[in-house]
């Protein structure tokens, strides 16, 4: 039995609390109306949201039967933490068992694979399926315009990157492509006719190769559950379903929570529409807006207005910020986390300057005994981080990079991700073009040649043993023919299949690049990483789809005692908190970006950006504004180098809530300086001085 008033409950706030019992009968059920929980950053919503998926295991509910989306992985893992640390205060050892058991926690994306993967037979789809993750995708929008013979050099024909994007907007805004091209892509408007074409090519060439992309896995998922029987076997799979971050979904994830719970029961959904900023991926702050009145009787609404994370200087500036958005429901914050130290706006030089300002206060708060993994450097874009990794490798100073440049976007771990791949799915032609090219005398007309042979046949690695080897391929041919059926016969098992996959990768590996030791590294951490699932397909889906995140050292994962600090997109950031924050490069060009169309609904998003980076600090805010910045935007003179401006997110009048530096202090002019009425030339000394700033 559980006593009625667990302690935990005694550490919310009233209106956590509510939010956490709402609707939480004896037996764990929970019969109430559906449940929105918007508030801005800070304010404790996963908290609460880990609260109550505790309190409902404690309550009786089975966790088997709850989904819980988060935003990546990484959060649905630290979901499961926080809900076992809760739950174990009543449970005590029995918690560990209890949330070992919550096992559909994970991003839309990935739960989206897994029903889709059961449900396959009856849907029409082959279990056996692969994934392409963005840069597969645009390899085969590449192919099928190839095939179509839209050529994007002679006629100026979208690129495959900007084909893809259009494409995904459309279906993911489910919305027609003329108003996607009028509204984002104008430049591309003249070619809509043959877009239509190349996209009808494009989703051809995916079902023929038994391929999915990213978008399939909620549009195949939307669909299915639009099937009004497979949507109350699954909506009746689960008792509660609960989301976090929901201001960032798009309408295909919100018309699947409506088919699984079309009346609400058991539906909860957290976020804050000032921190919506995944627009681009046609996510829309209009789902949590009109979440309420999507039933009848409408959700219960909990707001929270005291923000328990950032100091009050912070959470000022950060509230200033925001306050000037067009559009918002969710309210100010307050805190009584009161503090002298205001955030700091430092102006530096430049970028190199930037990279050592940072490097020097983060070493310098590392002697007062925070870890490096307390402190976290946030900006716009992933290669902004460039001139600080420099610095930070040359200091000899660990770090991890999230959303950045992918372990497994690098060429060898792609490779051999691409032949597991290939041996699962022999249809997937993306696969096989990237595997057939890494033999020496195969090139594209020779390897399209075979992948059509096996596209036209019943059985496709039949096909391939029979075809006739490509006249200068020689023997590489038949010992790539022999590797592909030997993984397929799938004697050795798993991972052993993948370290046999390497074998015979390795002398490929050897013959194409110069790196091979770090490369070979690479591949042996990979098979690390593999011992850690179940089998080979749950482990390229998961890597595909969340891939993890880079270090310093080219190791993939950091081990979990080790001290790193944290680089971040801001996008990446999302929902994560740090002692000390580092935002680079708080400039007009980058936040608000001027890669954009400019207009208010981009701005605002962008203003939204710098609310997320801001409300990421705990006590130590630095936003940094280098004079010189380098943009991809060329100027009339050429020069990618341009003098920015503060942030136009920050007029003068919010000067006085920051401590404004200047970094490194002026140096003094010489033509003042002592040395100067001495009668001396050249001041040697301050020259090597400067030398080291
Ligand atoms: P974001 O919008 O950035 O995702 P959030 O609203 O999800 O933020 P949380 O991350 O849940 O906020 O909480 C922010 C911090 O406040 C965390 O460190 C959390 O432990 C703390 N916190 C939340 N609620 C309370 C509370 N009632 N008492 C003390 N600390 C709290
Ligand atoms: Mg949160």
């Amino acid at each position: 039995t559980v006593s009625a008033n667990p302690a935990y409950l005694d550490q919310l706030n009233p209106r956590q609390r509510q939010a956490v019992e709402h609707g939480v009968l004896a037996d764990g059920s929970s019969s109430a109306t559906p449940l929105l929980v918007i508030a801005g950053a800070g304010s404790g919503k996963t908290n609460t949201l880990a609260h109550r998926v505790a309190h409902l295991i404690v309550n009786g509910a089975d966790p088997r039967r709850m989904l819980l989306l988060t935003f990546s992985r990484r959060a649905a893992a630290e979901m499961a933490r926080r809900v076992e640390r809760i739950a174990g205060k009543v449970l005590g050892q029995n918690a560990g068992v209890m949330t070992d058991a919550l096992t559909w926690a994970g991003t839309f994306h990935g739960i989206g694979a897994r029903l889709l993967r059961d449900y396959a037979p009856e849907i029409g789809l082959d279990p056996a399926f692969s994934i392409h993750d963005r840069e597969d995708s645009a390899d085969l929008m590449n192919l099928v315009r190839h095939e179509l013979g839209f050529s994007t050099t002679q006629s100026r024909f979208p690129a495959k990157a900007t084909c893809l994007a259009i494409y995904s907007r459309c279906v993911n805004a489910e919305t027609a492509l003329e108003d996607v091209l009028r509204a984002s892509y104008p430049w591309c408007a003249g070619w809509a006719s043959e877009l239509r074409q190349l996209f009808a090519a494009y989703v051809e060439a995916k079902q023929r190769q038994n391929v999915l992309d990213y978008d399939d896995l909620l549009l195949y998922w939307a669909q299915m559950v639009a099937e009004p029987s497979i949507a109350a076997e699954l909506g009746g799979r689960f008792d509660h379903i609960l989301v976090d971050e929901y201001q960032d979904t798009n309408r295909l994830q919100s018309s699947i929570l409506l088919a699984l719970k079309p009346g609400g029961q058991g539906l909860t959904v957290v976020g804050d529409d000032a921190q919506s900023i995944y627009s681009f991926r046609a996510a829309t702050v209009r789902n949590i807006l009109d979440f309420p009145s999507q039933f009848s009787p409408p959700a219960e609404i909990v707001t929270l207005d005291r923000n328990y994370r950032s100091s009050q200087p912070i959470l000022a500036a950060a509230n200033a910020v925001i306050e000037l958005a067009s559009e918002r429901f969710t309210k100010n914050l307050w805190t009584d986390r009161a503090s002298s130290e205001r955030p700091q706006l430092v102006a530096v030089r430049d970028e190199t300057d930037q990279a050592r300002y940072v490097v020097e206060q983060v070493l310098a708060n590392r002697e007062t005994g925070m870890s490096l993994k307390q402190q976290a450097v946030l900006f716009r874009t992933s290669h902004h981080s460039g001139p600080l990794e420099v610095e930070l490798t040359r200091r000899n100073i660990p770090f991890v990079k999230f959303g950045g440049l992918k372990f497994l976007d690098a060429a060898h771990v792609k490779d051999l991700l691409a032949l597991l791949r290939f041996v699962q799915n022999p249809r997937d032609r993306v696969a096989g073009f990237r595997l057939m090219q890494l033999l020496p005398g195969v090139g594209p007309t020779s390897a399209r040649r075979v992948l059509d042979r096996m596209h036209d046949a019943a059985d496709p690695i039949g096909a391939l043993l029979e075809a006739p080897s490509p006249p200068r391929a020689g023997d590489e041919w038949s010992s790539f023919v022999n590797a592909i059926a030997q993984l397929r016969a799938g004697t050795v098992g798993w991972p052993a299949e993948l370290e046999q996959a390497r074998t015979w990768y390795e002398p490929h590996l050897e013959r194409m690049h110069e790196d091979v030791a770090t490369r070979k590294a690479d591949l042996i951490q990979l098979e690390q990483i593999a011992a850690g699932y179940p089998s080979g397909e749950r482990f390229l889906t998961e890597l595909t789809l969340d891939p993890p995140d880079a270090t310093s050292d080219q190791a993939g994962v950091p081990l979990r005692d080790e001290d790193y600090l944290i680089l971040s997109t801001i996008h990446s950031a999302k929902g994560q908190e740090w002692k000390s924050v580092f935002v680079l490069n708080v400039v007009d060009g980058c936040i608000p970006s001027d890669l954009g169309t400019g207009t208010t609904g981009e701005i605002e998003e962008e203003r939204r950006l710098l609310y997320v980076a801001m409300t990421r600090a705990k006590d130590h805010l630095h936003l940094i504004v280098p004079q010189r910045f380098f943009t991809h935007q060329q100027s009339a003179r050429g020069d990618r180098h341009v003098y920015a401006a503060r942030t136009r997110f920050i007029p003068s009048s919010f000067l006085k809530l920051f401590e404004r530096v200047s970094w490194p202090v002026a140096v003094p002019d010489p033509a003042t300086s002592p040395a100067a009425t001495k009668g001396i030339r050249v001041d040697v000394g301050a020259k090597m001085r400067s030398m080291w700033r």
